[in-house]
């Protein structure tokens, strides 16, 4: 599913690569824990990966494509139609209604509402489905998502990645503002949608009390030859 080889990433203005991994490979289906220290790439290399950071040297293959040749607008497509993201402030539209912002998940890419219409009758059902599947109570679901919890709104981070059955889903500390029993719950829900998808799960935290969920543990700094 992900294939990295040779690659090397470094900041404007550093003057020593943050990142440089040699191999890495990632099989379809797999729920990988990827942990380090805070400032040792993790975020750097879920950029990379997302395609939205372009690749300087080496190279990464997602679904055997190779986002080193592929064009800033057509990585953000392929981005679009093929993975799902839940970043650390999960980047919701604050305007928007939790429904508006999930089928957003859906708005740039054709393929990923095709999906979602092919579950359910149209967009907005699959979406309230997937909050509903998430822990979302249907009462919250049209009001402004400024007025929910940070719980809640993750869920609605999640449910937005989930949409349209994308093949990899990338996460970037989802938890960290979480109390620990809701972070697992919320893990153990983020699983199940990702078994039924049998969607690729890569997962970045630097508290590993939550790695034994998972079937593969990555510590960057042991892959990162740029730190030895
Ligand atoms: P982590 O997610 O593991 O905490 P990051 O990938 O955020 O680590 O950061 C790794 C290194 O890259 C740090 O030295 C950080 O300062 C640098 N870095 C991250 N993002 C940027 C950026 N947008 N511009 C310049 N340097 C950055
Ligand atoms: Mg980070």
């Amino acid at each position: 599913m992900i294939e990295i080889s040779d690659l090397i990433y470094t900041w404007q203005n550093h003057e020593r690569p943050t990142l440089q991994i040699k191999q890495l490979q990632i099989g379809d289906g797999e729920k990988v824990f990827l942990h380090g220290p805070s400032g040792s790439g993790k975020s750097t290399l879920l950029g990379l990966l997302a395609g939205i950071t372009p690749i300087q040297q080496g190279s990464i293959k997602v679904l055997e494509q190779s986002l080193e040749k592929l064009s800033s607008a057509k990585r953000d497509r392929f981005r679009a139609d093929h993975i799902g993201t839940i970043f650390q402030n999960f980047n919701l539209l604050p305007y928007l209604s939790p429904l508006e912002n999930v089928t957003l998940g859906c708005e740039f890419s054709p393929k990923r509402r095709q999906k979602a219409c092919a579950e359910r009758n149209n967009v907005t059902a699959q979406a309230h489905h997937l909050l509903n599947a998430l822990g979302l109570d249907g009462s919250l679901l049209s009001r402004s998502v400024s007025a929910l919890s940070i719980g809640q709104q993750q869920r609605v981070a999640a449910a937005r990645a989930f949409i349209g059955q994308p093949e990899v889903i990338i996460a970037d500390e989802p938890t960290s503002a979480l109390d620990a029993d809701t972070r697992e719950a919320f893990i153990t829900t983020l699983f199940e949608q990702a078994k039924k998808y049998q969607a690729t799960v890569i997962f970045v935290s630097h508290d590993k009390s939550l790695s034994h969920l998972f079937d593969r543990k990555i510590s960057l700094p042991s892959i990162n030859e740029a730190n030895l």
